[in-house]
């Protein structure tokens, strides 16, 4: 079979997949979590076969992918996938990527020069890169862009209220995230309810760790929570968006803050973390179960920012045919998904407790059925994207 292998090297876990096309099947699956200690877990699962768990040593991603490629080189393995090429997750492609572009020294040196946009993010994409160009070489490596979704956005929903010559100058504009998930939430959508995605607006909720919400109309993003950065919109896991713009400048003075402790305060130690000392909704969940009201304080400040933008993106498309959860939280979480939607029957949303609270694998619909807006849960699969856009990169007729 031709497969694809889809590396998704985030900035503390590297997850991949081996894909076969056409059909989508996942061979081998794997991710390696904890990267930057001696006792990184490395999980490992290949068709017909017992699926490894195991405690390795990655000081950093380099070591991580080495141990990565030695499961990926081996020969009972590559001897049955027929590897095609590799497809990377690039999480910011900056003004000049707007689409999937095959890796040559080129591209890669201007992926090199977007690092400052996301630091975290794009280091971490780029030593995936190099990584599969030493264990794989002379397989075609493409990139697939987290922002491309949104590069076309409207201006109205692309610029900020800034001097116009100042975000000229510096290319100050709202990018957006979470593109890929967006995305395969539209086409996965469409796909369920027997439409076209040209025919269809929707709203899409990413909630996990990070989180965005984006409107789509008939098959574009025209508008989506993240911005410049990863760190404007909905409250997330450990980042605090939106907020008034004078606050960072005043908390650096008051507290007096370097940039870089700035940054991690508003990144790392905030979101639902900040307000309750927890980033994993399970937690928070059974805690506030307990009674303990700094988790219910966390939860209801993260499903109002949800609701909001729910409500925002319901006036920019005037009216839509369906919202979708999708991410960690959106998928798992019936309690937030029904936080977020409840009393929204004035714009024709409503939950159905029983299916909301009915869990589920694949997409599935959680509206009642004689509803004409829908509600659905989508399970996220960039992977799926990643693999169908590496796929069309390449030489000859896709399948
Ligand atoms: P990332 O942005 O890191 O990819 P995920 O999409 O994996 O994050 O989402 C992680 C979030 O999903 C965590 O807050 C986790 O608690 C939450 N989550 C996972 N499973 C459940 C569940 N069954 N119920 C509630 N929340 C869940």
């Amino acid at each position: 079979m031709d497969t694809i292998l889809v590396i998704n090297s985030g900035s503390s876990s590297i997850k991949y997949q081996v894909i076969a096309l056409p059909g989508d099947a996942r061979p081998v699956r794997g991710v390696l979590e904890g990267i930057g200690g001696t006792r990184a877990q490395l999980t490992h699962a290949c068709d017909g076969r017992v699926p490894q768990v195991r405690t390795v040593d990655a000081p950093d991603h380099a070591t991580g992918l080495d141990r990565i490629f030695a499961l990926l080189g081996d020969p009972a393995l590559t001897g049955t996938l027929r590897l095609r090429a590799v497809g990377h997750r690039i999480v910011h492609g900056g003004g000049a990527f707007t689409g999937p572009v095959r890796l040559d020294d080129a591209a890669i040196a201007a992926l090199e020069a977007l690092r400052t946009l996301a630091p975290l993010h794009n280091a971490a994409n780029l030593a995936g890169i190099r990584a599969a160009r030493i264990h794989l070489p002379g397989t075609p490596q493409v990139a697939v862009f987290d922002t491309a979704f949104h590069h076309d956005l409207p201006e109205t929903a692309r610029l900020y209220a800034l001097p116009l010559d100042l975000q000229r100058r510096l290319g100050i504009r709202r990018y957006g995230f979470h593109g890929l998930s967006h995305q395969a939430v539209m086409l996965a959508t469409a796909r369920h309810l027997g439409q076209a995605a040209e025919t269809l607006k929707l709203v899409s909720l990413h909630l996990g760790n990070g989180a965005s919400a984006c409107a789509i109309r008939h098959g574009r993003s025209v508008d989506t929570s993240m911005g410049y950065t990863a760190l404007e919109g909905l409250v997330m896991g450990s980042r605090c968006g939106d907020l008034d713009p004078a606050l960072p400048g005043l908390i650096a003075e008051v507290e007096r803050l370097s940039g870089t402790q700035l940054s991690d305060l508003l990144n790392r130690q905030s979101g639902l973390l900040g307000l309750c000392g927890d980033n994993d909704m399970r937690r928070i969940e059974t805690r506030m179960a307990a009674g303990d009201s700094d988790a219910r304080r966390a939860f209801d400040l993260f499903c109002h920012r949800a609701r909001q933008y729910v409500g925002a993106y319901f006036a920019v498309l005037g009216g839509i045919d369906a919202l979708v959860f999708t991410g960690g939280i959106g998928e798992h979480s019936a309690a937030v998904r029904a936080a977020v939607c409840a009393d929204l029957g004035a714009l024709g949303l409503a939950v159905d407790p029983v299916r909301n609270a009915t869990p589920g694998d694949g997409t599935r619909v959680i509206s009642p059925p004689d509803t004409g807006c829908k509600i659905l849960v989508v399970p996220a699969d960039e992977e799926s994207m990643i693999a169908r856009a590496t796929y069309d990169c390449l030489d000859g007729a896709p399948p």
